[in-house]
């Protein structure tokens, strides 16, 4: 199925999940004397929790329904859907506040209705997750603790604002109305389990051996790792996968690194990673013989989709080089003699990686390298400062309209290259980016 297809019917799917319940409200019989302010704060509730619990799907990887957006969209989605979620169930909580004040009675929960106690108990549970993910890295919140902590805060949340529905029992015992529900909530849990046990389980039947570990420079290592018994895994260049080293696949403490080496050559995967934070600290102490587990692959960051075109321009800060020497390793294997052009941006000198193995390259594509360095040494020949529009224009070729363009680095060099790109008049849809962030 091509993609635009595809993306068209995953979309539909998730419109199906969060407008359901709604459905059901609004065709099912209402409680009498219920009017317009209250019917709406009961539509914006159901919404929000349809919404919430859709979210859990959105994250849970299913590689066919990422694959025509590229999981870091899906994740940005995951985000703002999560906010529009939470707005709804604010603005449900705020109509009753507001015209039916009494009907929320008091909040001491000794006296309150159980059910409305938990109604506030999911309420505290979302604004909680919200607070953490949007302010996560201005709190200081490390993100195994966040991570954890968002995903028992979700499901607590959920099945408290379930209990709450169900307490409102109009609603949940109307005539054709608690199959659905049981049909629905029986759908999360089956999801959780899926997400939390089966996947892992099955990571765990399919080990991977760590080969050997090499330095890259100071800060930055090339693990390489091999199928154990299993036909490992097969990628497009430039895509990437989560790794799990010294952790079981049940602890949630995995990673996401692209792969760097051949998609033609899937016996022996790469992966080089920047030492960022506590699990990338330990990369230079693992050992060749250790055990690693892969959920993958993921991305939409490929060559692979765009087969028709003129040559590729591949754009690169530091560890950004990554995905992109898996698509010029992958094309010279493939011997494609298409025109490439790499701009590969770094600090310093040292800091350059691969710098023999795309001198090897050369030899085997049409390749030009044009290296850039921020702070360079007094003898350098090369590029010097930032990517600019004037660098671009200098480096592209006549034909720059007609090539794909990818891009990997931090967020400032990506901006501001798509900004020189789009003053360049090369069409955006062209132009295809990879954040080392998802959250
Ligand atoms: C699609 C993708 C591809 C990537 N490819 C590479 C690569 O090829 N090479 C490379 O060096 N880095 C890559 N990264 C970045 C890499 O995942 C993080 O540097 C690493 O997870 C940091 O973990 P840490 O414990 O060392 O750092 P910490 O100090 O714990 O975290 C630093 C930051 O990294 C992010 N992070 C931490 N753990 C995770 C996690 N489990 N999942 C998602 N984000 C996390 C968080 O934003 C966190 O604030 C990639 C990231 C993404 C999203």
């Amino acid at each position: 199925m091509n993609s635009v297809l595809s993306a068209v019917l995953w979309i539909g799917i998730y419109l199906a999940l969060v407008l359901a319940p709604l459905a059901i409200l609004l065709t099912g019989p209402r409680p009498p004397g219920s009017g317009f302010w209250w019917d709406l704060s009961m539509a914006t509730g159901f919404a929000a929790v349809a919404m919430l619990g859709v979210q859990f799907v959105l994250t849970a990887r299913f590689k066919r329904a990422t694959a025509p957006f590229g999981i870091d969209i899906l994740y940005y989605f995951h985000r703002t859907m999560a906010i529009i979620a939470f707005a709804l169930v604010c603005a449900h909580y705020l109509v009753i506040r507001v015209v039916y004040p009494d009907a929320l009675g008091t909040i001491n929960p000794l006296m309150a209705p159980g059910y409305m106690t938990f109604g506030r108990a999911a309420f505290l549970c979302f604004t909680i997750v919200i607070v953490t993910s949007i302010w996560r890295k201005s709190l200081h919140i490390p993100y195994y603790g966040w991570r954890l902590t968002h995903v028992l805060l979700t499901t607590a949340g959920l099945i408290f604002a379930g209990i709450h529905i169900e307490g409102v029992d109009y609603y949940y015992e109307a005539p054709g109305t608690r199959p659905f529900w049981v049909a629905f909530v029986s759908f999360w849990v089956l999801l959780v389990v899926y997400v939390r046990l089966i996947k892992p389980w099955r990571m765990r039947q399919r080990p991977y051996r760590v080969m050997d570990v090499k330095a890259e420079t100071t800060n930055t290592w090339t693990l390489a790792v091999q199928p154990e018994g299993h036909a490992g895994l097969r990628f497009h260049p430039g895509q990437f996968a989560w790794l799990t080293l010294r952790a079981s696949p049940f602890a949630l403490k995995e990673h996401p690194f692209s792969i760097s080496s051949s998609a033609e050559r899937p016996q022996r995967l790469e992966f080089t990673i920047k030492d960022r934070g506590d699990f990338t600290h330990t990369v230079s102490t693992i050992t060749p013989g250790e055990i690693a587990w892969l959920d993958g692959p993921y991305g939409a960051f490929s060559i692979d989709r765009y087969v028709m075109a003129a040559g590729f321009v591949f754009i690169a800060g530091g560890v950004g080089i990554a995905p992109i020497m898996s698509m010029l390793r992958t094309l010279a294997d493939r011997q494609d003699p298409r025109p490439l052009l790499l701009v590969y941006a770094n600090n310093q000198k040292e800091g350059i990686m691969f710098e023999e193995a795309l001198e090897a390259l050369k030899s085997r594509l049409t390749l030009r390298v044009v290296h850039l360095l921020l702070l360079p040494p007094s003898d350098w020949q090369g590029e010097c400062g930032l990517i600019t529009q004037e660098l671009l224009e200098k480096n592209l070729p006549e034909n720059r309209q007609q090539l794909e363009y990818f891009l990997c680095g931090p967020k400032p060099m990506t901006q501001c290259t798509e900004a020189a790109l789009h003053a360049l008049r090369i069409p955006l849809r062209q132009v295809h980016s990879e954040l080392f962030d998802l959250v």
